[in-house]
């Protein structure tokens, strides 16, 4: 499509139907678009309704909440960091017991990610709400949902999350360079007051631009009719299809992971993520090595290991637009390349994955 005119007619129309079609997606009121990454909506989440000194809590869930975590802290936010071991998600009852420890609320947020990439593991965001509710503390809620929207179930206004985060090169099928924030009337309200000095990421600016159709400064244009096409084909097949299809998927590719005799990281059946599955390599064998094989002979690009995983996991993802004979191809090219590595394993987990899909076929 050719690049219009941000200020004309013909984009008004254009955005005005994005930011329509967006709010069930998001399932909230107030979603701003950015020509950014999701490290870009990450930054605007914090700038927009925290201040340097600020306190907030956040759970080494995996790699993506580490990074959170260290941008915050550059940012001058002090955060209580509870410490995991990248195998599940965020504790509900952690989250309560923290909350209910600071009896002062120096705690102003608490800051997680939803289906944590790095692992396979989505945490349990109602239960977190819950767990802040029941703790009867103000903090705000903001969710890292880069991976898991329009993917994993996910409802920012009914869940009562304040600050949701999210980018356009992963559930919503889009080349990288959007990132978004959806936003509650309590953040909104938070903003207008406090925040930290921020041009750039400033939501109110935006927000009253995107009103009348518009952005406060030039969008990444031909992205937003990807956005619009995407948000077609999502509504298309309907958000609980599109759920059911990650779900499914998701089982299929752990049947197949225990068949080959691996073990899956996600030690939480619960959290088991519905978009990728992280495998745990066999004592002494490199997952990059591996990795490396599939490349090279079937031109298939598995997810590495990620900082504490590195070597020691492979990602098999179906994130976006996949299909059950696009997860069978993968499945073959995994088990195919366990025995052009030598990988000790057992056959049979593309048979296990077929069968299921069979069976659930519908
Ligand atoms: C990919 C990802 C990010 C980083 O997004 P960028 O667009 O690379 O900045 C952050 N969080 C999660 C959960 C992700 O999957």
């Amino acid at each position: 499509m050719p690049t219009i005119d941000h200020r004309g007619p013909e984009f008004r129309k254009l955005a005005l139907d994005v930011f329509a079609k967006l709010k069930p997606v998001f399932g909230a009121e107030h979603v701003i678009v950015y020509p950014s990454s999701g490290t870009g909506a990450w930054e605007a989440a914090i700038v927009n309704c925290l201040e340097p000194g600020d306190r907030v809590l956040m759970f080494e869930t995996g790699h993506f909440a580490t990074l959170w975590q260290t941008m915050a802290k550059r940012l001058g936010i002090e955060v209580d960091f509870v410490p995991g071991d990248w195998r599940r998600g965020v504790d509900p009852a952690l989250v309560e017991q923290k909350l209910r420890e600071d009896t002062d609320h120096a705690i102003k947020a608490v800051m997680v990610v939803h289906n944590e990439t790095s692992t396979g593991v989505t945490s349990r965001i109602p239960l977190v709400r819950k767990a802040i509710d029941a703790a009867g503390h103000p903090a705000l809620l903001l969710v890292d949902t880069i991976s898991s929207l329009a993917s994993v179930p996910y409802e920012h206004d009914e869940w009562g999350v304040d600050v949701t985060v999210s980018g356009s090169q992963k559930g919503l099928m889009l080349p990288p360079g959007l990132g978004f924030n959806a936003i509650s009337n309590k953040a909104l309200k938070i903003a207008e007051q406090g925040g930290m000095r921020r041009s750039y990421w400033d939501w109110h600016e935006m927000l009253a631009a995107n009103a009348k159709g518009f952005t406060h400064y030039t969008p990444a244009t031909n992205l937003l009719y990807g956005l619009r096409e995407a948000l077609d084909m999502l509504q298309e097949e309907g958000m609980d299809n599109v759920f059911k299809r990650h779900a499914r998927h998701g089982e299929a590719t752990r049947r197949a992971v225990r068949a080959w005799g691996l073990e899956i990281l996600c030690e939480v059946p619960e959290e088991y993520s519905p978009v990728l599955t992280a495998a745990i390599m066999p004592e002494g064998h490199d997952a990059d090595e591996l990795r490396a094989i599939i490349l090279d002979r079937f031109d298939m690009s598995l997810g590495a290991g990620l900082t504490k995983l590195a070597g020691k996991v492979f990602r098999i993802g179906h994130l976006g637009s996949f299909n059950d004979l696009s997860l069978m191809g993968t499945l073959a090219g995994v088990e195919m390349g366990l025995g052009i590595a030598g990988i000790p394993h057992n056959k049979g987990g593309v048979d296990a994955a077929m069968r299921y899909l069979e069976e659930t076929a519908g």
